[in-house]
């Protein structure tokens, strides 16, 4: 490990030598001492070196250490030069019978062999250590013994002290060695984790690149971490001949959800996403005619809770262009259709009108006729609903209105089904609420509103209608005490034909359209229509319109969340 051999750098290059090499160094220290030791005999006592046994010493360590250099220690068995240290026993026993017992302290030389043995993985070691200096203790003593404190001293506290040196490096050694394995382990399984992450993180790179939707991740401080293969795509397209994508959408032509209105930077989904905003189907178009394609932005924030998942938000884009080509084929032929039929029926409507008028009809002729033109009016009033739904084809006109008032008339023309029914209509709007609206248009809004809310309640339920103005908004609210609706239902009722499993089951007449237009009016006034509502506990529609007029909206604009909050009382 580098931290390792910062460390010890000098053990690091050790264990990087060859064998021989050690040996020779761990066996130098010994044999540098026997030098020093011939030395010292040849200043101040020449005659030992015509002792044969010190001759002989002094040439068996020689030997031994050029075998320490000769030999091939890596072809022979593992660890075979371990003999080395055993035989240094022996020739420091040699020693210490050549010199006597006069110069017993060179029994010290035994601190050489002890200490490599000790840190050797020898089975014996500690006995060889001790039966060793035992050894070279012994020695001296051949010469002639005497039962005294001296003799007895030497015999015992040399073997005893490299017994003690033997075990105490022997249980340093064996801390280390585990320290090590500790370190290596860890090493281990930081390499094993690292893998496993770049693994992670190809899966994951592999995956967000295969998907056709295009994703941008950003970190806490807005900055672009990963963007996949799809919004580079989409980032080529709206930047034109960039070299490089620009990721951060600040010099893409980006047009808002009528395809001309160029949306200014801030506006745009990666920068909201980067002021930490969230957004919730944008609707832009990217790049030039006739190339442009429409995309859908949505940005979610993600709150990090620590270093593992850091904070930041993951912006998606999803290409609608051809979802919108095929609502707007859809839209053309629903309002052509719908065109094609309100012209015969408007005049079937005037001449059954007409036919009423007539004074001398029989009684039951005129029962027959009224009930031919309720059904007409009603086949007019579900045409129309087709036509509004059909994108622009509402007109409003603003105006300074009294929302009370209109509230007031739609109460009272729901009042003879709600007593059909035994519902309470509880009007509470009782003080002005003065807006710009299209009173006609809003009035079909709180119809639809209310004519709901009775026919989803039970008989002896009530309906309330609540209005106040805050923030420079007058805010309407139909609330019952119905059926309610579970979380799925809720989100879809402003989808086009949408009508609840349990709307269907119940036999309850609906097209599933009343919504789609009531929604349409109230984006068109600025404004905003929002559901909430509990399976068995009641539904509440919430209608949000500015008090002052918002900025005409083009006919074909798609996204009415985006206006409103242009709006300058937003
Ligand atoms: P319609 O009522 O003609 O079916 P709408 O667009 O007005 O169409 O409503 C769509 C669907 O929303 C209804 O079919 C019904 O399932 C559900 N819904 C609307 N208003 C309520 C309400 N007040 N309580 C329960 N469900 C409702």
């Amino acid at each position: 490990m580098p931290q390792q051999a910062a460390q010890l750098p000098f053990a690091a290059s050790f264990h990087n030598l060859g064998l021989r090499t050690r040996v020779v160094l761990c066996q130098l220290p010994l044999f540098s001492c026997m030098l020093v030791v011939a030395a010292v005999f040849a200043l101040a006592e020449p005659a030992m070196f015509g002792k044969p046994w010190f001759q002989l010493c002094l040439l068996l360590h020689g030997v031994l250490l050029a075998a320490c250099a000769i030999v091939p220690w890596e072809r022979l068995p593992v660890r075979s030069f371990q003999i080395v240290p055993v035989l240094d026993f022996a020739l420091i026993a040699l020693l210490m019978h050549a010199v006597g017992q006069a110069y017993s302290g060179l029994a010290l030389l035994l601190v050489f062999p002890v200490i490599w043995l000790s840190v050797s993985v020898l089975k014996s070691r500690i006995l060889i250590s001790f039966a060793g200096s035992l050894l070279a203790a012994v020695m001296p003593l051949l010469e002639g013994w005497a039962l005294d404190a001296g003799h007895l001293l030497r015999l015992v506290l040399l073997p005893a002290v490299m017994l003690a040196i033997s075990i105490s490096v022997h249980i340093v050694a064996n801390s280390m060695d585990s320290q090590r394995d500790q370190i290596a382990a860890k090493e281990a399984e930081v390499r094993r984790l690292l893998a496993a992450s770049r693994e992670r993180e190809q899966l994951l790179h592999a995956v967000v690149d295969s998907i056709d939707v295009g994703l941008v991740a950003l970190d806490a401080d807005g900055r672009v971490t990963l963007a996949n293969r799809q919004q580079e795509a989409f980032a080529v397209r709206a930047g034109g001949k960039e070299a490089a994508p620009d990721l951060q959408q600040e010099r893409q032509r980006i047009y808002d959800g009528d395809g001309v209105t160029f949306l200014p930077p801030a506006d745009r989904p990666v920068r909201r996403a980067a002021a930490k905003q969230e957004v919730a189907g944008q609707l832009l178009w990217l790049g030039e005619e006739p190339q442009q394609i429409a995309v859908s932005a949505t940005a979610r924030k993600i709150d990090g809770q620590d270093e593992d998942c850091p904070s930041g938000s993951v912006v998606l884009f999803k290409d609608v262009t051809d979802q919108l080509a095929e609502l707007a084929a859809k839209d053309d032929f629903m309002s052509g259709i719908s065109h094609e039929l309100r012209t015969p029926l408007t005049s079937i409507l005037a001449y059954l009108d007409l036919a009423l008028e007539h004074p001398d009809l029989p009684a039951d002729v005129t029962a027959q006729l009224e009930v031919a033109d309720r059904n007409a009016e009603r086949l007019l009033t579900l045409i129309s609903d087709f036509l509004s739904a059909s994108a622009g084809t509402l007109e409003i006109r603003l105006e300074p209105a009294d929302l009370a008032a209109v509230v007031h008339a739609s109460v009272q023309s729901a009042a003879a089904t709600a007593a059909a029914k035994d519902i309470a209509l509880d009007n509470q709007v009782d003080h002005e609420l003065v807006s710009a609206a299209d009173p006609a248009r809003m009035g079909q809004v709180l119809d639809n509103l209310l004519s709901n809310a009775i026919k989803y309640s039970p008989a002896g339920s009530t309906v309330t209608i609540r209005g106040w103005q805050h923030a420079g908004h007058s805010i309407l609210e139909v609330a019952d005490t119905g059926y309610g609706m579970d979380d799925a239902d809720r989100l879809r009722v402003f989808d086009r034909f949408f009508r609840s499993s349990s709307a269907r089951r119940s036999g309850i007449h609906g097209t599933g359209l009343g919504l789609v237009v009531a929604k349409e009016i109230i984006e068109r006034h600025g404004g905003t229509i929002d559901v909430s509502s509990a399976l068995g506990e009641g539904t509440t529609f919430t209608v949000t319109l500015p008090a002052a007029a918002p900025q005409p909206r083009a006919a074909n604009d798609g996204d009415a969340r985006v206006q409103v909050d242009r709006s300058p009382s937003a």
